[in-house]
């Protein structure tokens, strides 16, 4: 595919700091970004000029925005696919929106997966009560009920001891359409950043380990992951390549692992853009995750991923963001806020990177 010329525009569906992150690595290639944003003031409408408040419903200001973009992608995934397949028959969407359909709903990722043979945690669908008894049998206990849509960080899941906590926890998630997980008792929880071009070559960033605050979200990266042998490795890079070839993927994706404690891997979900375990490639690879996606979207070459440095990323959650100056002002650290107004617990409001030599 013949690379989009510089002075191009790429629209961003999506107003938050991974478009944000995008959006810059973008200006650096010499493009524009055209963010769709349901939000005023969202963190990315401080880093370009063209901007448009709408919402997914709105068929006018979807067609307007994919008439001032040469390509469009996006930074998170809760975007109706409709919205997305209306883009999408007028400027191409990467990725598609078959690739966005599977991957923002729990029980048609675990199924792609399974198509796949990708290891999971044993799971089933529950549409009901009834057959969240009967997955219960199934699948065993503990588990996790998660809703099949909406659902990150955390939110819209819970974790079932016993059968007497069935009827409250399918209350608790809204008696919506969810999944049963078996809980995995697992040694650590690792993840892969990986890019598809449009021709079908892949890049995969070394496997990293992720650290989670008690309410499962991300506090800590360690890239490379440490104690990481070739053969685990190469798992990943086998898991990551057969999800992307199933979905046709094109673009930056992530695939979260349980490691067991037998040391194989388990896919947890599919991430369909950037993600936050993927933010030390910022300062700790050549070409960052962002830069990337927009490699991977306006069909340049993609960029080299070997680390640089060993990294350490700290996310900045709630009030640790007022800690900016302290970090600041130790060596090796490289800070990225986010721009957001409004405190918040456990709200990602930026990260840092400590840089250290590659052991
Ligand atoms: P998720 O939203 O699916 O990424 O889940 C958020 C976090 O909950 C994960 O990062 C894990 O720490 C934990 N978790 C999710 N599913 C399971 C599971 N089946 N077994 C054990 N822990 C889980």
């Amino acid at each position: 595919m013949t690379p989009l010329p510089m002075h191009s525009t790429i629209g961003m569906l999506g107003g938050g700091q991974l478009g944000r992150m995008a959006a810059m690595a973008a200006a650096r290639l010499g493009y524009r970004v055209h963010v769709f944003t349901t939000k005023e003031k969202a963190p990315s409408t401080q880093v370009t000029d063209l901007v448009t408040v709408g919402a997914w419903e709105d068929r006018g200001a979807l067609t307007s925005f994919a008439s001032s973009c040469d390509v469009i992608t996006f930074e998170f995934e809760n975007i109706p696919v409709d919205a997305v397949r209306h883009l999408d028959a007028l400027c191409p969407v990467h990725p598609g929106p078959r690739a966005l359909k599977i991957c923002q709903d729990r029980a048609l990722e675990k199924s792609m997966l399974a198509g796949a043979s990708i290891e999971t945690t044993r799971w089933q669908e529950v549409s009901s009560l009834e057959e969240l008894e009967d997955a219960a049998s199934k699948v065993g206990l503990p588990a996790i009920l998660k809703t099949a849509k909406f659902g990150y960080d955390g939110h819209g899941q819970i974790k079932i001891l016993s059968r007497d906590a069935l009827a409250s926890a399918w209350k608790s998630v809204g008696e919506q359409r969810s999944i049963l997980e078996a809980f995995v008792d697992f040694e650590r929880e690792l993840s892969i950043v990986a890019a598809r071009a449009k021709g079908g070559q892949m890049s995969f960033y070394p496997l990293v380990e992720n650290q989670h605050t008690e309410d499962h979200i991300l506090s800590k990266t360690l890239a490379p992951a440490p104690k990481t042998t070739p053969a685990l490795a190469a798992q990943a890079v086998k898991i990551a390549k057969r999800i992307a070839e199933s979905l046709d993927y094109v673009g930056v994706f992530a695939v979260e692992f349980f490691q067991t404690r037998e040391g194989n891997l388990l896919v947890n979900e599919i991430a369909p853009r950037p993600h936050n375990s993927g933010h030390w490639t910022m300062d700790g690879c050549a070409t960052s995750q962002f830069e990337q996606q927009v490699r991977a979207v306006a069909g340049l070459p993609l960029g080299e991923t070997s680390p640089l440095f060993k990294t350490t990323m700290i996310n900045l959650l709630g009030e640790e963001i007022l800690e900016r100056d302290t970090f600041l002002a130790l060596p090796n650290r490289r800070v990225h806020i986010y721009g957001k107004v409004g405190l918040r617990p456990g709200r990602k409001m930026g990260h840092v990177n400590i840089l250290e030599p590659l052991g």
